[in-house]
C-alpha cells in the first residue's frame, strides 16, 4: 500500500473548457480482483481534448480525473488476485468488459454491450493511482520505459484492431493513412508490417517529414495537393484497397472514400462526436465499398503490440513529456494541432 496519508495528486476536470484543477482526493481503495497500479506514465489523445471541451457529456460525469493510455507500478494487489506481484510493471486495457455478454463470448470484448473505461466512465490516468482489474493488466518486460508502452493502449491498439483484425490489409496491399499523428504513426508502422505499401496523408509538412521516417512510401500535403487526384496517381488509376481514417470528420472522410479501389474498404477509426457523416449511397453501391466503424481493440491484441514493441518491430512515436501537474500546457498545444506523435505525462513537479 501507498505509505503516505490514504489521499493523492490527481489532475481534475471540474468545469468543462476549464483548465484542469490540481487536487488531493482519496486513493482508490481495490476490490477483491482489483490492483493499484501507481501510474508513471499516460499519455494525451485527441479525445482527451473532445472529454475537456465537453462533446462527450452523457459519458463524462464531472468531476473527472481523464485519461485512458496509462502504464505504471503495482503497488498492492486484491486477496483473489494470484498472478500479479506488487512492483511489477504494466500497461492497462483502458476497457472493463462483462465478459459475459455475447459480444464478449464471441471475442469482441471491445464492444462488450455494458462496457466501461478508465479516463471515461472511470477516473483514469491522471491521477497518482488508478484501481484495475487484474484482468486488464498487461505486464510489460522489465527495464523498458513505460511511457512507451503506456501509449499502446489507445494509440497502437485502434489501428492495430482496425488494419490487422478489421481491414485485414495484407502483403500486397495499398493503404492510404490520412492523418499522421500518433495513431496515423501507428496504422503507417502496422500496415508496412503487414506488407502493404503505405500512403500518408495530412495537412501538416512536419508531419508528413517525420512519417517518411517511421517508412511512408509516399506522402501528400492536402493543403497543397488534391487528396484523390495523387492518390489515384500512385495506384496507377485504382485507388488504395484500405483507407485509414484517423480524423473521421466529413472533410476528411468524404475526398478519403473517393481514394477507395472498387470493393475496397475504409476504416472509419477518428470520430465527430456531434455531426454524422454524409455517405455517397450511389458510389457505394457502383464501388461495393465497405465502411467499417472501428473502435479500440482486444486485450489479446495488446498483449501482441507489447511484443512487437519489445522486439523492436514497431518505434516509439512519443515527442514530448510534461509532468502531471502540467497537462493543461500539453492539451493546449494538442488543441493547437501544435503536436507530432504523442503527448505523455510523466512525474510531478512539486
Ligand atoms: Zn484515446
Ligand atoms: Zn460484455
Amino acid at each position: 500500500m501507498p505509505d503516505k496519508e490514504n489521499t493523492m495528486r490527481a489532475m481534475v476536470l471540474r468545469e468543462y473548457n476549464s483548465p484542469l484543477v490540481l487536487e488531493q482526493r482519496p486513493i482508490p481503495i481495490i476490490k477483491r480482483d482489483q490492483i493499484l497500479l501507481k501510474v508513471e506514465a499516460c499519455g494525451i489523445c485527441g479525445t482527451d481534448l473532445k472529454i475537456t471541451k465537453g462533446q462527450l457529456p452523457s459519458i463524462i460525469k464531472l468531476p473527472h480525473v481523464p485519461g485512458h493510455e496509462l502504464g505504471g507500478v503495482v503497488v498492492d494487489v486484491g486477496e483473489d488476485v494470484k498472478n500479479i506481484k506488487v512492483g511489477q510493471r504494466g500497461i492497462g486495457y483502458t476497457y472493463l468488459p462483462c465478459h459475459d455478454c455475447h459480444q464478449c463470448r464471441t471475442g469482441k470484448q471491445n464492444v462488450c454491450s455494458t462496457i466501461t473505461r478508465l479516463g471515461f466512465e472511470h477516473d483514469g490516468g491522471f491521477g497518482e493511482y488508478v484501481a484495475l482489474p487484474a484482468y486488464g493488466f498487461c505486464p510489460i518486460p522489465a527495464d523498458e520505459k513505460v511511457s512507451d508502452y503506456a501509449v499502446l493502449t489507445d494509440a497502437a491498439l485502434t489501428p492495430f484492431h482496425s488494419i490487422v483484425a478489421l481491414g485485414k490489409v495484407k502483403a500486397g496491399d495499398s493503404v492510404l493513412v490520412v492523418g499522421v499523428g500518433a495513431l496515423g504513426l501507428y496504422a503507417l508502422q502496422i500496415a508496412k508490417l503487414s506488407g502493404a505499401t503505405v500512403i500518408v496523408a495530412d495537412i501538416k509538412e512536419e508531419a508528413l517529414e517525420n512519417a517518411k521516417s517511421y517508412g511512408a512510401d509516399a506522402t501528400i500535403n492536402t493543403k497543397k495537393e488534391d487528396l484523390e487526384k495523387s492518390v489515384k496517381e500512385l495506384t496507377n488509376g485504382n485507388g488504395v484497397d484500405v483507407a485509414f481514417d484517423g480524423v473521421g470528420y466529413a472533410s476528411t472522410f468524404v475526398p478519403t472514400l473517393k481514394c477507395v479501389t472498387k470493393g475496397g474498404t475504409l476504416l472509419l477509426t477518428g470520430y465527430d462526436p456531434i455531426n454524422s457523416l454524409p455517405l455517397d449511397a450511389l458510389g457505394m453501391h457502383y464501388n461495393e465499398w465497405t465502411v467499417i466503424g472501428t473502435r479500440l481493440g482486444t486485450k489479446e491484441e495488446l498483449l501482441r503490440l507489447i511484443d512487437l514493441t519489445y522486439k523492436k518491430k514497431l518505434k516509439p512515436i512519443i515527442s514530448k513529456y510534461y509532468p502531471f501537474n502540467e497537462v493543461n500546457r500539453a492539451l493546449e498545444e494538442l488543441s493547437k494541432g501544435q503536436v507530432i506523435g504523442r503527448i505523455v505525462l510523466t512525474g510531478w513537479n512539486d
